[in-house]
């Protein structure tokens, strides 16, 4: 684990949780349920990333895989705003690609290795969310076999770039308050624990009060597990 950088996520509980923040050479998965702030963590970190590593960045750039269409730039702007970032920049230093199908999607991923050996300033890769698209068109048990074989080479093939490259990558997965109604699923959530078998570091976001979000941390081989609350404001997320 050594030469593992981090990227701070704004909160320091949630940095905390992670052992400094969202680590490069692994992947993080969050999962959870809808306005969990899945997304939101994702626009904060792409905007962080960019910040000098004496203020909690790489001072790198992202990539950033938009499958559900919620990559939204007026808030990218309104959250380097608000570290001092200028928006316009912060702006160009995120490549948005929207990713319409699972082809699509596996696809941008197996190009990102050009991509990034071109430019190596870029130290965050984000797919937002990995599971949506899968989920979809492979839906019932009979496609389940073909979809998790597929969807494990993505995530293996998003790992590597993670490890070749010295950069974090980020993938996002729904998960329904209620995962029992999804029994049999493997991309779900069941108990807490998504099934498949990818190394990195899984952290479920679920609702609190208001603005307030629980971060927990589970199975991750070198960090304890455990639980934090953060904030989603308007400028980002917080403590
Ligand atoms: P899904 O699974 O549906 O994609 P998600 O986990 O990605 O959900 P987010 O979109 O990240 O959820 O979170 C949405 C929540 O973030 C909103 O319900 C709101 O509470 C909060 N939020 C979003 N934008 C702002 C903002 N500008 N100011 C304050 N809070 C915001
Ligand atoms: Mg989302």
């Amino acid at each position: 684990r050594a030469n593992v950088k981090k990227i701070t996520t704004g909160s320091q509980a949630l940095d905390g949780l992670l052992g400094g923040g969202i680590e490069t050479r692994t992947m993080t998965e969050l999962f959870g349920e809808f306005g969990s702030g899945k997304t939101q963590i994702c626009h904060q970190v792409s905007v962080n990333v960019q910040l000098p590593p004496e203020k909690g960045g790489l001072s790198g750039k992202a990539l950033y895989i938009d499958t559900e269409g919620t990559f939204r730039t007026e808030r990218i702007k309104a959250m380097a705003s608000a570290i001092g970032l200028d928006p316009k920049e912060v702006l160009q230093n995120i490549m948005s690609i929207r990713a319409i199908n699972t082809d699509h999607q596996i696809a941008i991923v197996e190009e990102l290795q050009d991509i990034i050996a071109r430019d190596e300033s870029i130290k965050l890769i984000v797919v937002d969310s990995v599971t949506s698209h899968f989920r979809a068109e492979y839906s019932g048990r009979e496609n389940l076999a073909v979809r998790q074989q597929k969807l494990n080479r993505h995530l293996h093939q998003l790992v590597r770039l993670a490890e070749i490259y010295d950069l974090a990558v980020i993938v996002t997965n729904q998960v329904m308050a209620r995962p029992d109604m999804f029994y049999g699923d493997p991309t779900v959530a069941v108990g807490g624990h998504t099934l498949y078998h990818v190394p990195g570091i899984r952290v479920q976001i679920k609702k609190s009060r208001g603005n307030r979000r629980i971060a927990r941390m589970v199975d991750a081989p070198h960090l304890p597990e455990g639980e934090v609350v953060f904030s989603i404001t308007n400028t980002g997320i917080r403590d």
